[in-house]
């Protein structure tokens, strides 16, 4: 059978890799897009919320991240959910952090395990641009490189720094967590990076955004 997003998704939501391998006690991958989407958001993991409604990015960090559509020209909830692709570096809720509030990192072995599910989204959908939300996904795609050399920039698939103009795609764009739980965005100067890189991405996405 031909390997399509839709039955990528039905694989991808019948996957228990990590319960097989213990590290988690159930698993509830959390995916959602169509195929016709030209941007891809990556997060880190879906949490509590996003596994009990199977529908990423609910809640507060949700919330904020929705802002930052709407500035990047997606009017509404709806629209942004409708055409972006929405997916993370691991697909099910890693549990809560052991001592903390926060939601567990999920480990390298993890990482490893839900990788050939995002490699065959990508290879798929072969989005045009490609938004990085938070340290797992800047990892993966842009390693060393802290925050504030990311956030505010855009890249190549190889990881350069390019301007605006450039033809190469897919481009990626890199944004904090909107999770509650960074202090980053709490410095004025880093608001200022995540205005510009929302900025680049209103100009970026323009062209994928419904005609209305
Ligand atoms: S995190 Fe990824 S590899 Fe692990 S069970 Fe969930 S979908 Fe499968």
């Amino acid at each position: 059978m031909q390997e399509t997003i839709p039955i990528l998704h039905q694989r991808i939501r019948a996957c228990t890799r990590c319960v097989i391998a213990g590290y988690l006690p159930v698993a509830g991958p959390v995916v959602s897009g169509h195929r016709d989407n030209q941007v891809m958001l990556i997060g880190q993991a879906p949490g509590l919320v996003e596994e009990a409604r199977r529908v990423p990015f609910q809640g507060r960090s949700g919330k904020l991240l929705m802002r930052w559509l709407a500035r990047a020209g997606y009017p509404d909830e709806s629209t942004a959910r409708r055409h972006v692709y929405m997916t993370a570096i691991t697909k099910c809720f890693p549990g809560k952090s052991a001592g903390s509030s926060g939601d567990r990192r999920p480990s390298r072995a993890e990482v490893e395990l839900c990788r050939p599910w995002l490699d065959q989204e990508l290879a798929l959908l072969r989005p045009a641009v490609i938004v990085l939300v938070g340290g797992l996904a800047h990892e993966r795609f842009l390693p060393g490189r802290p925050l504030s050399e990311l956030v505010g920039r855009v890249f190549s698939s190889s990881g350069k720094p390019v301007s605006l103009r450039t033809r190469s795609r897919p481009v990626l764009v890199p944004l904090p967590h909107p999770s509650g739980a960074s202090r980053w965005l709490n410095d004025p100067s880093n608001r200022v990076l995540v205005d510009r890189a929302l900025d680049n991405l209103r100009l970026l996405v323009r062209a994928y955004l419904p005609k209305s």
